[in-house]
């Protein structure tokens, strides 16, 4: 089923996750619908504050792209990451690691909006997935920035507040007035 899609000022945008203890037929459920909502969108990624529910709980499906390359290892090994695509990380924690890159990024949540935003080149992800087990994987390039992303959204952060000060004053009033940049995420 497609979900809404939550926009701008929804208050679940802003709300910090709980944790998904139990991988039961409502978050089989769940996830089944935010993979068909993120596919229908073309979003390469998904967190269930965009649909309305706070939880530490988002869907990723990034592909291989020449110009925005990504690689994944587990246990220090190149796997190929586009086969476990689309992919759902339940209760991720992460560490950002390598150089600061800055690149455009989108959001579901607005979408007439892109943004030049410093992320971390790489990231280490420890999370549980849809089998209850655990996943534990470094990553880097666009799929890196999108768990970074999607990361924000379940702690109720957005893109935004992470845009540059000279940046902030080009984005829209209404945007801005939403973002919130004194906040560490
Ligand atoms: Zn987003």
């Amino acid at each position: 089923m497609i979900l809404e899609i939550t926009t701008f000022d929804h208050p679940a945008l802003r709300t910090t996750g709980t944790r998904v203890e139990k991988i039961d037929d409502r978050i089989r459920q769940l996830a089944a619908d935010m993979i068909e909502t993120m596919q229908e969108a073309e979003g390469l990624g998904l967190a269930a504050q965009q649909v309305g529910l706070p939880l530490q709980f988002f869907v990723l499906d990034v592909p291989q792209m020449k110009k925005r390359p990504s690689a994944m290892r587990v246990k220090g090994r190149p796997v190929d990451f586009e086969s476990l695509m689309p992919l759902v990380l339940i209760n991720a924690e992460v560490e950002t690691f390598g150089r600061i890159h800055i690149e455009s990024e989108g959001c579901l949540s607005f979408p007439e909006i892109s943004a030049d935003i410093p992320r971390s080149l790489s990231v280490r992800v420890k999370a549980m997935t849809m089998e209850g087990e655990t996943l534990e994987f470094e990553a880097d390039g666009l799929l890196a920035r999108a768990v970074q992303h999607e990361l924000d959204h379940t702690r109720g952060g957005l893109f935004i507040d992470r845009v540059s000060l000279a940046d902030r004053a080009e984005l829209p009033e209404d945007i801005r007035r939403l973002s919130r940049p004194a906040k560490s995420l």
